[in-house]
């Protein structure tokens, strides 16, 4: 079968593969449709598992070409929703109450690009299915549902880490995709002023819609300065990272107030240097948690993700600005998302058109 991928770090290109063998649990899905993420960028930049050729991709809906002989939930033919964290339901990591997302180590839920090849290919394989797999809510489009697997999972998780509280003061630090969900999520959660940090029009746009009250830029000074300007010297609540480097991490410790929450799902790069002034954490008596994290996967969240979006809380699909009709636009589709556009917050290529 054919898939797009990393070559090596760096080059990306067409891949050959077999199409892939089913466990006695698994499913083999054929997307119908996918979306590239910063994920798969930074995979084919430094590599997030596997390092040489890999089917990139991690977010799909698609139909069922084939399951295992133990799998009682699903059949060759469903549609399914496709979690982009795809745990080992049986590995210890799991069965820790504190968290779902490392299966059998730091990271190892996330299959695709960590483990195995992804979705941007004719067929893929998912582990589990029974776990892994959700059927599509009725009253949610594909579309929508495909925004589930990792940007809302995700940034409703940034919200979750952060423990966004009824009137708390939220920055969001980065509006791109997931940014734009934990902004969703915190004014679900019953934020008060939601302060969103980036520059691209349609983002700052769209973040307001969702209902971000200020938008600050990146570029324009020094973002604790602006907070702190913005709230007359209270400082937020809660501070949300979707988007920087590694200083974003001191920025969010100092522009939260004492006993404030910072909440990440940030992917840092392993040459970030992660920098804290004790002054601004209180000299570590602030009590200022700092909670990081990865998106929580299984069909279980994937459903109540569904939920949310079939009572009309908010439309997720206006995050998808570019659509793209076939596998051969899948290479334009994800050098778009590698050169974030400033009209970009999230492409999708329909593979059965
Ligand atoms: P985008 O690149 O689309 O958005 C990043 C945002 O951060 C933009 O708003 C950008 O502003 C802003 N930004 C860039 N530099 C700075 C800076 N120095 N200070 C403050 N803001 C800045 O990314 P995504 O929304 O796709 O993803 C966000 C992050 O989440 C990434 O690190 C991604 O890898 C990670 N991620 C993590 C997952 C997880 O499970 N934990 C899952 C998926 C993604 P501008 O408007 O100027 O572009
Ligand atoms: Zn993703």
């Amino acid at each position: 079968m054919k898939g797009y991928g990393m070559i090596s770090i760096g080059q990306a290109g067409w891949i050959e593969k077999p199409t892939p063998a089913i466990g006695a649990l698994d499913a083999i899905v054929r997307p119908t449709i996918v979306a590239p993420c910063s994920s798969d960028t930074h995979a084919l930049h430094g590599g997030i598992g596997v390092k040489e050729n890999l089917i990139l991709g991690h977010e799909a809906v698609g139909i069922i070409e084939a399951v295992g002989e133990g799998v009682k939930n699903f059949k060759a033919g469903d549609f399914v929703v496709v979690p982009c964290a795809t745990p080992d339901w049986l590995a210890p990591g799991v069965q820790n109450f504190k968290s779902f997302s490392h299966d059998t180590g730091v990271m190892k839920s996330f299959k695709f690009l960590g483990s195995k090849d992804g979705t941007f290919a004719e067929y893929f394989h998912v582990n589990q299915a029974d776990a892994n797999l959700a059927k599509l809510t009725d009253g949610v489009s594909p579309e929508a549902a495909l925004m589930t697997v990792d940007m809302m999972s995700t940034g409703f998780h940034a919200a979750e880490l952060a423990e966004v509280k009824y009137g708390d003061t939220v920055v969001v630090i980065g509006i791109g995709p997931v940014g734009l969900m934990a902004v969703a999520a915190s004014v679900l959660r019953g934020a008060g002023r939601v302060i969103g940090v980036g520059t691209r029009p349609i983002c700052a746009k769209v973040a307001k819609e969702y209902g971000a009250t200020d938008i600050i830029s990146y570029k324009e000074g020094n973002i604790v300065e602006q907070v702190y300007r913005l709230t007359a010297g209270r400082g937020a609540d809660c501070a949300i990272i979707a988007g920087g480097g590694g200083e974003t991490l001191g920025q969010a410790v100092a522009m939260v107030r004492e006993t404030g929450t910072v909440g990440s799902v940030n992917f840092f790069d392993y040459r970030d240097k992660i920098e804290i002034n004790a002054l601004y954490w209180g000299l570590g008596m602030s009590h200022k948690d700092i909670r990081c994290g990865f998106c929580p996967g299984g069909s279980e969240r994937i459903r109540r993700m569904m939920e949310i979006l079939k009572y009309g809380r908010f439309d997720a699909e206006k995050l998808i600005t570019h659509k793209f009709n076939g596998f051969d636009e899948l290479p334009a589709a994800f050098e778009l998302m590698d050169k974030k556009a400033p009209d970009l917050i999230k492409p999708i290529v329909y593979l059965d058109k």
